[in-house]
């Protein structure tokens, strides 16, 4: 029978091999967004479903300044991949802390 240890460490092995690789990530927001262009005669002005789009961007945060950064269609799903793999390594080192803790506690 396993211990209460092997299982912990079990569960951190188990979370660290579906961690995604570190050189997929991006700290940021996906936005997608529509447009109104310049052209007043242009049929975007009149209704929403007729707004220029959609556009993708990812806006990202740097000392106290915001920034954004456009991602090319043909990159969406790549680009939104990347930042939902940041929000997954983060809730991986969450998971993993809360077990070392709770190995921390068996051995005292
Ligand atoms: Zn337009």
């Amino acid at each position: 029978m396993q211990s209460q240890r092997q299982r912990l460490n079990k569960k951190k092995q188990n979370i660290t091999s579906k961690l995604p690789p570190l050189t997929e990530i991006l700290r940021g927001t996906f936005i997608e967004w529509w447009q109104v262009c310049a052209r007043s005669n242009c049929k975007c002005h009149k209704s929403r479903k007729y707004q220029h789009g959609p556009f993708y961007r990812v806006s990202y945060s740097k000392g106290n300044r915001s920034y954004h950064v456009y991602v090319p269609l043909k990159d969406k799903e790549k680009i939104k991949t990347w930042v939902n793999n940041y929000n997954k390594l983060w809730q991986g080192i969450e998971d993993i802390s809360a077990l070392n803790i709770k190995l921390i506690r068996k051995t005292v």
